[in-house]
């Protein structure tokens, strides 16, 4: 148990930490996210439930819909209910993450005191240009290399903005995925 729960952490600090951790995995131990998720609902421990969604909708579509394979088992599947929430959730997510998580990239926000513009603005288009793939980033850590090359206003503004957009898709984390929130969840 310590170790699903290492694994579906229920604080944002404690979830930094598993994304450093090199043996962050879709499976612990023979449990694959799907079992997580049903003996979460089962044993009404929600605190599990939101980093398991956020986790199972990064999968492909076919996961979600067909179950995961788990060794020489049978496959691990969500309820239809699940299934929903997850599909629902990751498309809220999608929007989410543009608009909270990376919503520093936005070209139609200047920042103000910006002392190269028109560099700022490549550095940010370029930033947005190489994240096509936008599964599963509503939380992903900072990366120091997209401030670098910023101008000084505009790095502490991207860092305060992400850190801020960041915030906010945790806190409705839960909310996402049609879960009480957090305090609610941690109260169980
Ligand atoms: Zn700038």
């Amino acid at each position: 148990m310590a170790r699903v729960e290492f694994d579906y952490p229920s604080s944002l600090q404690a979830f930094d930490v598993t994304q450093n951790n090199a043996e962050h995995t879709f499976i612990t131990g023979h449990f694959s996210v799907f079992d997580v998720i049903n003996i979460a609902r089962e044993a009404d421990v929600l605190r599990l439930l939101p980093v398991a969604f956020y986790k199972a909708c990064t999968l492909p579509f076919d996961d979600i819909f067909d179950g995961v394979h788990r060794g020489d088992g049978p496959r691990a599947c969500l309820s239809m209910e699940d299934q929903k929430n997850c599909i629902k959730g990751w498309r809220t997510l999608m929007t989410m993450q543009m608009k909270k998580t990376f919503g520093w990239l936005d070209p139609d926000h200047p920042v103000n005191g910006c002392q190269t513009p028109a560099r700022c603005d490549i550095l940010r288009k370029n930033i947005r240009l190489g994240r096509r793939t936008w599964d599963g980033k509503a939380l992903e850590p900072w990366n120091k290399s997209w401030g670098q090359h910023l101008c000084c206003h505009c790095e502490r503004q991207a860092k305060s903005g992400y850190d801020m957009g960041r915030g906010k898709v945790w806190e409705n984390l839960p909310a996402v995925f049609g879960l009480p929130m957090w305090n609610e969840i941690l109260e169980r």
